[in-house]
């Protein structure tokens, strides 16, 4: 049996329907913005691994601090003791982060991240004894796998079976261009309404929604509502962190920052499992007391791993180099020219662009997830050497900072390749049903 058949026996994938998926592709070797299958093949990671690397595969350096931290401490309980690396990756995470945020509370992925950061908010005016219920957050936006997470997150195909379960939620709609004061005004009349703990949103770039973006402009003033009436606000950054939308967060486009910050995915360079939340003065210091009720009771079993921190602290060093900001404004700019190149065109509805992240969404009608379109679009990008997963018609690249000039046209090749099917050129066969199991 090959690596597919013995993983087919035994696995079962994340967001896969088993029964029709085609056999997952083994990878064996990882090297810049490079995977390497077991049948020799090599395929271009423009989506960094679900949106998590940063300098590239099995990078020495991270790999070098990992080993060392390996060897010295692998892992302690982070309740009554703690360790250098994690103490060193909070002090070093507080200077990068937008002013105001005070303190990192540890966890595991971005779904804790944001279980974190909306416990913190609840218990913020529990503690204070003015309890508040209600919870503000985007229609469309996606905060993680959890049930909390769920919860904030759009009301979709995905969480269908488990909407009775989800807590209420009080959902505006994402504030694109046009769209600004309509926005504006269903979080105020929430406001207006009471009750209202928090807002969680994805700042400027919604993901999993499909790279849906919205201006600083009116993010800053939705964060003046939220702050004109006392309710926390709580930036998503899981997915935009650590450079990819062209600065450090996405938050430090804007002149109001939040109370509460999530990160994940980039927070390790793409390395290790691990989530942080960090709160601002304010928030800590509701649970400060000598009532033991007020203690924010919250953790995991690897909170703070020190390997995990010890890839964080790596990641860090190499994301603060000139080399890879230099990258960063690289992939912007290059970026930014393809997509002047194909916004014209018939087959392409929208191109947004936001720093590292581009979308380029086809005018198909077919926004399903679940659109065959969607499926022979993923296979032609892999066919051609390049992992790109559509989200329904849209196409998006995040790439790995690292990724050379030559990597990027052949991303580019591809998606121009795409909107030819996407015309209607059938000399592209549908994905070879050999591959598919059934
Ligand atoms: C991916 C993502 C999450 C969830 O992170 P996981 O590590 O997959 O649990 C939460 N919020 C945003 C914005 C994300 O993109």
């Amino acid at each position: 049996m090959n690596l597919a058949e013995r993983d087919h026996n035994v696995i079962w994938h994340p967001y896969t329907q088993m029964k029709t998926a085609a056999l997952p592709i083994p990878i064996v070797r990882g090297e810049g913005a490079l995977l390497f299958s077991d049948d020799g093949k090599t395929y271009i990671d423009a989506v960094a691994s679900w949106w998590v690397n940063l300098h590239g595969h099995a990078h020495p350096y991270i790999a070098q601090k990992v080993a060392e931290q390996l060897n010295t401490l692998e892992h302690v309980i982070f309740a009554g003791f703690t360790h250098p690396a994690a103490i060193t990756f909070a002090e070093r995470l507080l200077q990068i982060l937008p002013k105001g945020q005070s303190r990192i509370f540890y966890s595991d992925n971005g779904s804790t991240a944001v279980e974190v950061a909306m416990k913190m908010a609840i218990q913020y005016w529990s503690n204070l004894g003015t309890p508040k219920r209600k919870i503000v957050a985007f229609r469309d936006s996606y905060h993680g796998d959890t049930f909390g997470a769920m919860a904030v997150s759009a009301r979709s195909a995905f969480t269908a079976p488990f909407w009775s379960y989800l807590f209420e939620v009080c959902f505006v709609d994402v504030p694109v261009p046009g769209e600004e004061e309509e926005t504006i005004k269903q979080l105020e009349a929430y406001a207006l309404a009471g009750d209202v703990a928090a807002f969680i949103y994805e700042p400027l770039v919604l993901g999993t929604a499909g790279m849906v973006m919205y201006t600083p402009q009116v993010l800053d003033r939705l964060l003046e509502v939220c702050q004109q009436h006392s309710i926390l606000t709580i930036a998503d950054e899981v997915m935009t962190g650590f450079g990819r939308t062209g600065r450090t967060f996405a938050s430090d486009y804007l002149q109001h920052q939040p109370d509460i910050i999530c990160m994940s995915k980039g927070l390790t360079g793409g390395t290790m499992a691990l989530g942080a939340t960090s709160a601002s003065e304010k928030v800590y210091d509701a649970f400060l007391s000598d009532d033991k009720g007020k203690t924010l009771f919250h953790g995991h079993s690897y909170t703070g791993n020190p390997v995990a921190c010890a890839a964080g602290l790596a990641s860090m060093d190499l994301l603060l180099k000139q080399e890879t900001q230099d990258c960063i404004k690289r992939i912007e700019t290059r970026h930014a020219a393809f997509a002047a190149s194909i916004k014209a065109l018939p087959q392409v509805a929208q191109v947004r662009q936001q720093g590292t992240i581009l979308a380029v969404e086809f005018a198909d009608g077919t926004t399903s997830y679940f659109s065959d379109l969607r499926d022979t679009l993923y296979s032609y990008g892999l066919d051609h050497g390049v992992v790109l997963r559509p989200l329904g018609n849209i196409i998006y690249i995040i790439p790995p900072y690292c990724i050379t000039d030559t990597q990027l046209d052949q991303v580019y090749q591809v998606i121009r390749g795409m909107q030819q099917i996407v015309s209607g050129d059938k000399s592209y066969p549908r994905p070879d049903q050999t591959t598919l199991h059934d």
